[in-house]
């Protein structure tokens, strides 16, 4: 089990539970809206060119991100495994990782859906307060979940494991692991 993506609403917690899970399970920690967000601190070129749509709370187009996330793949700490989160965000780059992890022989171990329902998230978020964290682009954030991501769910069938993300940091941590560790 050490191939794993995390999907679930923006507030679902994803970015909490994946530092756990990391650490946990000693795999690499790849979050795409870290990665964009630190290319933006750093006033990089990509930075330039993703930062209005994670200011208006929308995808970053697919090359951009499809490449990103290839070439992170190709570092060797990946080898022995990886956690995704916030990566796919849509079908087209969920297609993209597959021949990615093909042309390796590999394949995902398990997607993890981080189950909250959008009161909790859109409470949550407000309270967080990062700079795409207010009420508008929050919402649409919570648009493009529905329209964009959701549709991963039957995609992943196979192979979604399904946690309830509200309790705490902890207990989801080890309700992801148990789940997980039912699935071998
Ligand atoms: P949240 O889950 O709270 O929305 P993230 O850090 O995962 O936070 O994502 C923040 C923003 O980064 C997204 O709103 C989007 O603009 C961009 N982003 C992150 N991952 C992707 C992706 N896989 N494809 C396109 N855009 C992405």
């Amino acid at each position: 089990m050490t191939r794993l993506v995390l999907v679930g609403p923006p507030g679902a917690g994803k970015g909490t539970q994946a530092t756990a899970l990391s650490e946990k399970l000693s795999i690499p920690h790849i979050s795409t809206g870290d990665l964009f967000r630190a290319h933006i601190g750093d006033g990089t070129e990509l930075g330039r060119r993703v930062k209005q749509y994670l200011d208006d709370g929308d995808l970053v187009p697919d090359e951009i991100t499809n490449q990103l996330v290839e070439e992170r793949l190709a570092e060797p700490d990946t080898d022995g495994g990886f956690l995704l989160d916030g990566f796919p965000r849509n079908v087209g780059q969920a297609d993209v990782l597959s021949k990615v992890l093909a042309e390796s022989d590999k394949k995902l171990d398990a997607v993890v859906q981080l189950q909250v329902d959008e009161d909790v998230v859109v409470q949550r978020l407000l309270a967080r307060g990062r700079a795409d964290d207010n009420e508008d682009v929050i919402r649409n954030r919570q648009r493009v979940y529905r329209a964009e991501t959701a549709p991963l769910l039957d995609y992943y069938r196979d192979i979604l494991v399904t946690v309830d993300g509200v309790g705490d940091v902890e207990e989801i941590t080890n309700r992801v692991l148990s789940a997980l560790r039912d699935r071998t």
